[in-house]
Formats: structure tokens, sequence, C-alpha cells
């Protein structure tokens, strides 16, 4: 694989890289949040992290790892356990409404290098990233001043404090994202379908595989995680823009039973389970779109920059990838904030935009259009879609440091 080559930091006059303490706020302690503060505390800075959550939060559904993303895992020092929470899932079935398979969709064609539930790997590199890093759980930022020298940031706690650089990684919904660029409805496109997650014991019996129920404007999948002992359940819909209470998870549940009553199967016993369930995870599909990632000493990192949806299938590579661009680019320019996000800007350009046309190609392939009655898409069509995937991947390659 082709890696950009690093970029040394600046040095003394004797050649010794000159001690770098500046503080760094990222708001967010999700999967770039967290690659993005192991690697700056390992350079030396100082890094806080602020997470409204209480601890790491699971749930959602499982995650593919692909090429440099595996690599900067690795360099984290927990790829073995990263390994062992792997799905190690074959080949889905396609099955239809009597749960019969209709067709088999290969192992590659859905999961990564690596592949495993998202809220295990949050943890994993949570856990890796403690040495020199500072933990603000239960907490959220409500005010950004950049002063041109430092950023004044007011917490909902009440705590002021002033750091050199902000980085927001709090995801599609980011609030560093509304405090410094404006409001969501500017960045975020809705494609047009919602999705759910969960997790219930693995009552199907399913071995090492998954299930995908494919009607018009409506998807069901379900695959195995934790050596087969659990399911995560996923549940898609197209609709326009819905409205709802976030924090309102009963309200998303009924939107989710709604949407699938009547269709046969086992839906009554999951949306039941899901009833049950304690890690429900509701959100529009969406992507973020955005001429400019920085403003001043604050930058966004991960899917409040650069989302491009489930649908892609590769939101969390392209996290992982951006955030390793974005501690190089920081870490060797100490002297140059604004520089170094252009620099990274730039450099995530090209996996970013193949990206989100990735999730664009492959929606009608996800969740079949309304009225398409028994629709497939040709064998030419799904082998555009994995050859732009493997574009996505060579660009991700390309633009990641080795770390
Ligand atoms: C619980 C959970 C479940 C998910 N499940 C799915 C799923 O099923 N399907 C899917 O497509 N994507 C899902 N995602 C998003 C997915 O993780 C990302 O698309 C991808 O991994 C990129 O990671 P990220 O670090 O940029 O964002 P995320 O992984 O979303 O991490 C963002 C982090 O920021 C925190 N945060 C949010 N707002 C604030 C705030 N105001 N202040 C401080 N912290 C804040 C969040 O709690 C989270 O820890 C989920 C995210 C979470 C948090």
């Amino acid at each position: 694989m082709t890696r950009h080559e690093f970029t040394t930091p600046a040095t003394h006059g004797d050649s010794t890289p000159a001690p770098d303490d500046r503080r760094v706020l990222i708001s967010g302690a999700g999967i770039a949040g967290t690659v993005l503060a192991h690697l700056l505390a390992r350079a030396g800075l100082r890094v806080t992290v602020v997470e409204y959550a209480p601890g790491v939060r699971t749930g959602g559904n499982a995650v593919d790892l692909r090429g440099a993303a595996v690599d900067v895992v690795a360099a984290m020092g927990v790829l073995d356990p990263v390994r062992a929470q792997q799905t190690g899932n074959g080949a889905m079935h396609r099955i239809d409404r009597e749960g019969d398979t209709i067709a088999m969709l290969p192992a590659e064609a859905i999961a990564g290098d690596v592949e495993l539930p998202r809220g295990d790997l949050n943890a994993i590199l949570l856990g890796a990233a403690q040495d020199g890093v500072e933990y603000l759980f239960g907490d959220t930022v409500t005010a950004l001043a950049d002063t041109g020298d430092d950023v004044r940031v007011t917490f909902d706690s009440g705590a002021r404090r002033t750091f050199d650089l902000v980085v927001g990684a709090d995801g599609l919904h980011s609030r560093t994202r509304s405090l410094a660029f404006g409001p969501e409805t500017d960045f975020v496109r809705h494609l047009g379908c919602y999705q759910g997650h969960f997790t219930m014991p693995n009552t199907l019996g399913l071995d090492r595989t998954g299930l995908l129920l494919n009607l018009p404007g409506r998807t069901l999948g379900c695959y195995t995680v934790h050596d087969n002992r659990d399911l995560v359940v996923g549940w898609f819909f197209r609709s326009e823009s819905l409205t709802y209470d976030r924090r309102d998870i009963a309200a998303q549940q009924r939107l989710v039973a709604e949407a699938f009553t009547g269709l046969g199967w086992k839906v009554p016993e999951l949306v039941d389970a899901m009833h049950r369930s304690t890690d429900f995870y509701f959100d529009p599909i969406s992507q973020v779109v955005m001429d400019g990632m920085h403003r001043g000493r604050i930058v966004l990192a991960g899917d409040a920059a650069h989302a491009p949806s489930l649908l892609s299938g590769v939101g969390a590579t392209l996290a992982i990838v951006g955030a390793a661009v974005l501690a190089e680019e920081i870490i060797s320019s100490p002297d140059d904030a604004e520089a170094a996000f252009a620099r990274y800007e730039k450099r995530i350009n090209e996996m970013v935009t193949l990206g989100r046309e990735l999730a664009v190609r492959s929606k009608d392939w996800f969740v079949f259009a309304e009225g398409a009655g028994d629709h497939r898409i040709s064998q030419a069509e799904e082998d555009r879609v994995h050859a732009l995937r493997e574009d996505v991947v060579t660009a991700a390659n390309r633009a990641c440091p080795q770390v």
C-alpha cells in the first residue's frame, strides 16, 4: 500500500524535536475522538476529551475496518482485542418473507478486513487512549470563543477553560459544528432513509451468519456477534424527514414498529425484543457535506466533518484514517494550526468524496425503492459498487500516515 510520507515535527537547532505541550480539547469520545486523543497524547500534547455520555457508548451496528484503518488500530496496540471481537461471519442470506434463502451475499461485500460491533470497538479504542488524556464524561461544550491566540471554552457544567486547539469529533449531530460553523441543516443531507439498531440474544439460532430481508422501502437485517451469543438487528426504511424527540427512545421504537407492521417472517418477535432492548440506536441515514472543516483554531473530525452514512460501509474507516491524518498534521505544525488543518482537509478530500458517492450508489442495493416490486440490482451495478468501495480504501490508504 502506498502511504503518505510522515512529516517530521519542528526541531531545535540540535535536531531534537521541540517539546509540544499545546492543550487540545476533543469533543466526543467516539471512534475518531479516541484515535486522535491517543495519537496526540503519544506525541506529548495535553489532551482533554469531553463526552456528554457518562461513559463509553455501546450499541449500534457492526462496523467494518478496512485497509489503513486496521494499521492505525494495530499501531495503537489493540489489534488483538479488536480481532477477538470480530463477528467472523460468513456469507449473508438474502431471504424472502417466509425466511427462505433467495440469494447469498459474499462476506467480502458486507464486512471489511475486520468487522466488529461498534460499541466494542469504541470501548477498546477508549482503553488505548488513557495515558496522558484527561476525560470529562457527562459534560459538553456550550460556548466556544476563538481569540486568535487560543479558544475560550465554556462547559455545560459551568467550567471555563482555555485550549490552544479544539476538535469537534462529536458525530453526525456535532455540537462543535453548530457552535462554530452554523446550524446542522446547513451541513447534514438526509438520504431519505432511517436506521434503528439493537442487540438481543441469538434466539434465532444463527451460526456466524446474517439474514437480510429486503422489501420495497424496508430492509431488516440481523447477524450474529459475540461468538454467536447475540444478534444485532438493524431496521432500515425509506422516509422523508420525520419529526421526533431524539431523547424519546419509545417514540423512535414506535416509528420502527409502524414501519415494519405486517411484514411477516419474525418481525413481531423482533419488534418485541426491540422494546425490551437496552442499547437501541435510531438516526436518519445522512451525510455531512462541508466546504471547510476548519475555522481558526477549531476543526472537525470523523462524522462531524464528513459522515458518509451507514450506506457506505466505510464510516469508521474514514473516521480512523481522518483522525490519523489530522494528528499528523497537528503534530508536524506546532506554530500554524490553520495551515495544518488546511493540509488535513486537502489530504482526506479524495476518500471523503468517494465515500459519499459510494453511499449514494449503495442506497438502492440496500433499501429497495418503494414500488420496486421484486427488484434486483444487476450484477454490473453490484460490481460497480464493489469497485467504488475499493477506490475509497485505496484513497484512504494513500492519505493515511504511517503511525
Ligand atoms: C451509540 C452509537 C451508536 C451508533 N450506531 C450506529 C449505527 O448503528 N449505524 C451508523 O451508521 N452509525 C452509528 N453510529 C455512528 C458511527 O459510530 C460513526 O458513523 C462512525 O463510527 C464515525 O465515528 P465518529 O467518532 O465520527 O462518531 P461517533 O462514533 O458517533 O462518536 C461521536 C461521539 O461524540 C459524542 N457526542 C455527541 N455529541 C456530543 C456533545 N455535544 N458533547 C460531547 N460529546 C458528544 C457521542 O456520544 C459519541 O461518543 C453510532 C454512534 C454512536 C455514538
